[in-house]
């Protein structure tokens, strides 16, 4: 594993904050030029976000050791392309069509992005196919499962025979994990699997920019060692730890119901051609006309996520499942079409 780490990576001596040389709780703190007058906000976070990871250790079920904390998913992901990828040199394999920011986080760390697509009627992906693409300078492979803008979560035992039989990094982006009867790969001691979730989607916190990597020490380690060292502030830390105790199972509960009433539903309608079964809190639709529907929807007030000029995804729309009176007004528009 050591190998597949960047030597640049390898060899770097991170900064050292305040807090890593004196970590005791009580004290007079004049070790990091900060204002010493209290309002709350005065002292730097906690740059390891100790409390935070027991927390999220506690829910998912994986030790605190192989936990990584980001600012959103795309901390993670742009980190893992600099640990792993030497810029101009290597590639990265992914599923396609899959989420945006793989390929712009591969382009900005000047990475070839070189995609597979999937079936075009399930959306299924080919992992032969997968590992036909992939060589010797390609150190990451990208699986989103329940994928996105497709809405499907993949074979677990497909996922399981990339991870066996590719000699790099299978990074599976677990976003909508929460909506899916499958289970996570956080857990499964593979080491090397990189597995992103966030809290972005069925927990609620889209707006307090919080994403996880679950991942072998070393990787973890790694990432630690090379991300801004206070990349979570203390306000989204102490909010985060307190909305963590609202389990978001109702709701994911009702989104998941609302899904099968929405698909069935719109399954019925003249303009829908083909409604995809998805593991997502969102519903990927075929329509005879996208860019007429989408229209319409907006008069309405409604806006939904127009992907019919993504190869693969030809003429659908995405559709988030929202309240039970947000579909209900959705179904209306599309009854009226
Ligand atoms: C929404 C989403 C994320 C979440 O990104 P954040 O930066 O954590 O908000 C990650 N991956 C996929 C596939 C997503 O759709």
């Amino acid at each position: 594993m050591k190998n597949l780490i960047r030597n640049t990576i390898l060899t770097l001596s991170p900064y050292s904050t305040a807090r890593d040389e004196y970590q005791g709780q009580i004290g007079v703190y004049l070790d990091a030029n900060e204002n010493p007058y209290d309002n709350g906000y005065n002292r730097y976070p906690d740059p390891y976000q100790k409390s935070l990871k027991s927390r999220i250790s506690e829910i998912k079920g994986v030790a605190a050791e192989n936990i990584f904390i980001g600012n959103g998913s795309d901390e993670p992901i742009d980190l893992l392309f600099r640990v792993f990828c030497e810029p101009g040199h290597d590639n990265v394999v992914a599923i396609d069509p899959t989420y945006g920011m793989y390929r712009v986080a591969a382009h900005i760390n000047n990475i070839e992005y070189r995609t597979v697509r999937l079936n075009p009627d399930d959306f299924e992906l080919d992992p032969i196919a997968l590992l036909a693409a992939t060589d010797a300078k390609t150190k990451m492979i990208f699986i989103c499962s329940p994928n996105n803008p497709t809405g499907n979560a993949f074979k677990t035992n497909d996922v399981e025979y990339l991870i066996q039989n590719f000699n790099g990094i299978v990074v599976i982006d677990e976003a909508y994990i929460d909506f899916a009867e499958c289970s996570s790969f956080s857990d499964r001691g593979f080491d090397n699997v990189v597995v992103l979730q966030t809290l972005s989607k069925a927990w609620g916190m889209a707006g307090l920019r919080l994403g996880l990597a679950f991942g072998s020490k070393l990787v973890i380690d790694t990432l630690t060692k090379i991300k801004y060292p206070y990349n979570i502030n203390i306000v989204t830390q102490n909010l985060v730890l307190e909305l963590l105790d609202q389990s978001p199972r109702p709701q994911i509960k009702l989104i998941i119901s609302e899904r099968q009433r929405v698909a069935n539903a719109l399954g019925s309608m003249k303009s829908i051609i083909k409604v995809y079964k998805s593991d997502a809190n969102f519903l990927l639709v075929k329509v005879d006309d996208p860019r007429l529907i989408y229209n319409q929807l907006i008069q309405e007030g409604v806006i939904v996520r127009d992907r019919s000029t993504i190869p693969g995804c030809e003429g659908c729309l995405r559709i988030t499942i929202g309240t039970v009176d947000e579909n209900s007004k959705l179904i209306n528009i599309f009854e009226k079409l």
